[in-house]
């Protein structure tokens, strides 16, 4: 089994909205992560960055709420793997920056997300709290498929999904291995699993704080875990199983 992190594009905006307590002055650029994992029979990508017609003009495909975020893509995801080789997709959850990239993607590979967030992404409050944007996952006649907590994906406890709420509905985080935990963003930055200074928005704070409790733990007894968009962790290429 191998694993690649593809660096599909960069979010520039305001420190303080991704980090509690930065300066309003600051401003950040952070890197936007995929993940392909492959083993002999199966290809299995983890997230799908950016939209192309968000990149363009973010207020127009996205409504003028969006403007405050500048976004970049060197190469979009279908342009850095063979798109047709995939088996599985794997959302780690619904922001913009996750599964914008889907319309990229064949129609007929299965999507592996969790209930909650699927039904999140349909209810108008929590479209609202969360900044969703229905049209990056209004795909119809795709084969979805919900899943109700942790999946063992591949059937041989290789690739293993985590229900991590909190951040958004029904986050997951990805433990590839025994060691490897992608937490996505339970933590956007590798000092959030420590000093909690979580994105200024969270569908839950209390419930994103036992998720990154869990993730703190899962560290602390040995796992790499993998923060969601720390520009000083996230380098393209093959990353270490550990
Ligand atoms: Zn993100």
């Amino acid at each position: 089994m191998k694993i690649e992190r593809l660096i599909v594009g960069w979010i520039s905006s305001p420190a303080m909205i991704w980090r509690q307590g930065e300066d309003p002055e600051t401003q950040l650029r952070f890197p936007i992560p995929a993940y392909l994992i492959e083993t002999e029979s199966e290809r299995v990508l983890v997230d799908t960055g950016l939209n192309p017609g968000a990149v363009r003009d973010v207020a127009a495909h996205y409504g003028p709420q969006a403007a405050f975020m500048k976004l970049e893509q060197a190469q979009d995801v279908a342009a850095q793997i063979d798109p047709a080789s995939l088996t599985k997709i794997v959302l780690t959850h619904l922001h913009f920056d996750h599964a914008g990239g889907l319309a990229l993607l064949p129609a007929e590979v299965p999507i592996y997300v969790q209930r909650l967030e699927w039904e999140g992404g349909r209810d108008e409050a929590a479209i609202q709290r969360n900044f969703f944007y229905p049209r990056d996952y209004a795909l119809d006649g795709r084969r979805i498929e919900l899943l109700d907590g942790d999946h063992d994906l591949l059937g041989d406890g290789s690739v293993r999904l985590m229900l991590t709420p909190g951040h958004t509905p029904g986050h997951q985080s990805v433990r590839v291995g025994e060691r490897l935990v992608l937490g996505a963003d339970v933590a956007h930055f590798a000092a959030t699993l420590d000093d909690r200074r979580f994105p200024s928005f969270a569908d839950d704070f209390e419930a994103q704080d036992r998720s990154a409790e869990s993730l703190r733990e899962m560290r602390d007894a040995g796992a790499i875990v993998v923060p969601g968009h720390d520009p000083a962790v996230l380098r393209p290429g093959l990353v270490e199983l550990g």
